[in-house]
C-alpha cells in the first residue's frame, strides 16, 4: 500500500485539488457551463501547476494548447511582481507593496474556446477559486464569500509553497515557456515561490479552517505522519 512518503509532488497538487473540490462542496454560486467572462488572460499559474497541466495531455492536445497560446498570445496580461506568500512576507515586514496592473478589459484566455475551457479537468487553482455568488456580467464584479476568501488565500499558500523551487507567472508566458525551458530567476515575468512565512487566517474563520489546515500540513510535510 502506499504512504504519504510516496507521493509525487504532482499527486500531491492532485490531492490539493481534491481537497479544494471538498471543501467548495458546501459552498453555493452561480457559477455555470459557458460562463466564462473569469476567464481572462491574467490568470497566474506555478510551475508545478503547469507541469500537472502539460504532463495530462497527449502529444496531440499538447500541440493544440501551443496553437491556441502562441497566435493568440496576449501582448496585456497580468504580470504578477511577487507571489502571494512573498505579499504576506512583505506585509508582516513593513515594507511597501509595489502596485501591480491587472484589468479584464486586456482580453479573454488563450484556452478558452466556444466559451468553455479547454484545458478543464487540470485548469490551475487561480481558475478554481473564481466563484461567485451573483452574476459577474451583471455587476462587474465577483461576489466572493468572506470563508472561501480565507479558504482561497490557504490553498494559494499550500500551492506555492508545496512548489518551493519553481516560479509563478501568467498562464501564458509560463504554459509557453515550459517544459522546453526551466525559467530563471533572471526572468523577470517569472517569480520565484516561497515558503508560507504565516498563515492568513482570519480569527472569525480559525476554528473552521482548522481541518483545512490539518489535511494540507499532511501534503506539505516531507516527514508525514503515519
Ligand atoms: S465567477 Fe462569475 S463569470 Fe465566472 S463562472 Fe462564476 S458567475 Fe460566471
Ligand atoms: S485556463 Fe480554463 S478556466 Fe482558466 S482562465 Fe483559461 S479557459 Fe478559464
Amino acid at each position: 500500500m502506499n504512504t504519504r512518503q510516496d507521493l509525487t509532488a504532482l499527486d500531491r497538487l492532485r490531492e490539493i485539488y481534491h481537497l479544494y473540490d471538498r471543501f467548495m462542496a458546501s459552498e453555493t454560486s452561480v457559477c455555470k457551463e459557458k460562463c466564462s467572462d473569469c476567464c481572462t488572460c491574467n490568470v497566474t499559474i506555478t510551475t508545478l501547476e503547469a507541469d500537472l497541466l502539460l504532463t495530462s495531455l497527449s502529444p496531440v492536445e499538447k500541440n493544440a494548447l501551443y496553437n491556441r497560446i502562441i497566435p493568440n498570445f496576449p501582448q496585456k496580461r497580468f504580470i504578477p511582481k511577487m507571489t502571494f506568500n512573498t505579499f504576506v512576507r512583505w506585509c508582516m515586514e513593513g515594507r511597501n507593496i509595489p502596485e501591480e496592473e491587472n484589468d479584464p478589459a486586456w482580453g479573454t484566455c488563450p484556452l478558452l474556446a466556444d466559451d468553455l475551457c479547454t484545458v478543464y479537468d487540470t485548469r490551475p487553482f487561480g481558475c478554481r477559486a473564481l466563484m461567485s455568488q451573483h452574476l459577474c456580467r451583471d455587476k462587474g464584479h465577483a461576489l466572493i464569500p468572506p470563508r472561501v476568501m480565507t479558504a482561497n488565500n490557504l490553498f494559494l499558500q499550500a500551492i506555492e509553497h508545496l512548489d518551493i523551487h519553481g516560479f509563478s507567472a501568467n498562464l501564458s508566458d509560463m504554459l509557453t515557456r515550459l517544459p522546453v525551458d526551466e525559467p530563471g530567476p533572471t526572468e523577470d515575468r517569472f517569480v520565484p515561490n516561497e515558503a508560507i512565512p504565516v498563515l492568513m487566517v482570519p480569527p472569525e474563520h480559525r476554528a473552521d479552517m482548522a481541518p483545512v489546515i490539518q489535511q494540507l500540513s499532511t501534503l506539505l510535510t516531507p516527514d508525514d505522519h503515519p
